[in-house]
């Protein structure tokens, strides 16, 4: 019998009437002939709610006590999942990670995945009950209540999926699949039907917040297709799974905004073999976040700029800890500046076809909005803009590839050829 693991997020889940509406999925799913493993966030905006009510009651909240308030959210809602299944005249059974046996390592607030054990879900199942699961949350060897970081059910659903080798795992939002860009900005924006598990965890590191990006990285390794899909409808929605072949035919298949970002800058570093290890060393053991890197040398080699993007909530840490290396160091000032956003475009096509830096940068100007800093990888090119410039970036750099069109292959034309590729008779 084939096993579905069924993902509902916080707005799938806001009201008593939508957690009806899940457990009528569930069940129908159920009575097709499959079994189900449900796994749930909390309810709506709880999760932010909590957050609020911490800060509130303490300007640094301990993250294990964080942990222990955030994870009764998901609680709430394995509870009331139930309630409405056994209300509909089925069987079901709410289960924590505690009492699935999810272990983490003890990283309060962004613990990872070690082990789940299957003991105790399939025990359920084999007694023909729904299992619903709490996710977002784990528990350490000590018996500790972990989380897995914002937005990690989708962890928790995939990594249960791969455990379980489920047949799919649905993960229903609010909204029709994955987009070529976020539809609230682009209005334009095109839902996409299939998608490779790498240009997704691109997208959503760079930005997509439809998946968590840890979510996808389970679904690759375990070859778990996931299919993100709207909960208010039966549409299908989008498929991410292994690369096709035709898939890289598509130079462009999406575009992100990545909005919640400071660049931090260290001024004048002494030029010396070892120095950029010594820093991003001491970084790291603050655990603060380092997204893309750049440094210039000058005055003949003696200093360089060095400078790093990272997560606009680490930017309070992450202006002590460099501080604190700058008087270390010898370095000359840290800056800091919280007005940027990044802007980036995502396609496996990146590979073969050249142009597409050139047709991004030329929309950027077109726009007249300046790039502060340029990054790339195989399959992405990011650039830093100005946060205010940054929803009208996203939307003249979707019309340049232009995305909204149904065949993405069309966006091929859009850009020129690789050089030394039969079609590049231009010598510039
Ligand atoms: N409730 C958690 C959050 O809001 C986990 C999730 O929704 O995926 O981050
Ligand atoms: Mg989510």
């Amino acid at each position: 019998m084939s096993l579905y693991v069924q993902k509902f997020g916080g707005t799938s889940l806001a009201t008593a009437e939508r957690i009806h509406r899940a457990a009528r999925r569930a069940i129908r799913t159920k009575l097709e002939g499959h079994r189900v493993v449900l796994v749930v966030s909390a309810m709506g905006h709880t999760t932010n709610d909590l957050i609020e009510l911490a800060r509130a009651t303490c300007s640094h909240p301990p993250k294990r006590e964080l942990d222990m308030l955030l994870t009764t959210g998901e609680q709430v809602s394995i509870a009331l999942a139930a309630m409405a299944i056994h209300a509909a005249g089925h069987e079901a059974i709410s289960l924590t990670a505690a009492q699935l046996g999810l272990v983490t390592d003890s990283a309060h607030t962004r613990a990872r995945i070690q082990r789940i054990s299957r003991d105790r879900i399939d025990r359920e199942l084999a007694a023909d009950k729904i299992v619903i699961v709490a996710g977002f949350q784990g528990i350490d060897v000590g018996g500790e209540i972990t989380t897995l970081g914002r937005g990690a059910s989708d962890t928790t659903a995939t990594a249960l999926a791969a455990v379980l080798a489920a047949e799919v795992c649905e993960v229903y939002t609010d909204v029709d699949g994955v987009y070529t860009a976020d539809p609230w900005i682009v209005p334009q924006a095109r839902k996409i039907d299939r998608i490779s598990y790498d240009v997704m965890m691109e997208m959503a590191a760079v930005g997509a917040t439809v998946m968590h990006s840890r979510a996808i990285e389970f679904g690759k390794k375990f070859n778990v297709p996931i299919h993100v899909r709207n909960s208010l409808t039966d549409a299908k929605g989008t498929m991410i799974m292994a690369e096709e072949p035709g898939m890289e035919q598509i130079s462009v298949e999406g575009v992100t905004l990545k909005e919640d970002l400071a660049t931090i800058s260290l001024n004048a570093v002494p030029n010396t073999p070892g120095i950029a290890g010594r820093i991003f060393a001491e970084v790291a053991r603050n655990h603060v976040l380092v997204d893309d890197i750049v440094q210039n040398v000058y005055d003949g080699g003696k200093y360089a700029n060095l400078g790093f993007s990272t997560n606009a909530g680490d930017v309070l840490e992450a202006r002590a800890v460099c501080e604190r290396i700058a008087a270390d160091l010898g370095i000359g000032s840290v800056e800091i500046d919280e007005g940027v956003a990044k802007v980036s475009v995502i396609g496996l096509g990146m590979r073969t076809h050249a142009g597409i830096a050139s047709t991004m940068f030329d929309a950027l100007a077109r726009a007249q909005i300046n790039i502060e800093n340029i990054s790339t990888s195989e399959i992405v090119i990011s650039c830093i803009v100005r946060q205010e410039d940054a929803p009208r970036a996203l939307r003249f750099v979707h019309d340049a590839f232009e995305l909204d069109k149904t065949d993405g292959a069309d966006n091929i034309q859009a850009c020129a050829p690789k050089e030394g590729s039969e079609a590049s008779p231009t010598p510039s």
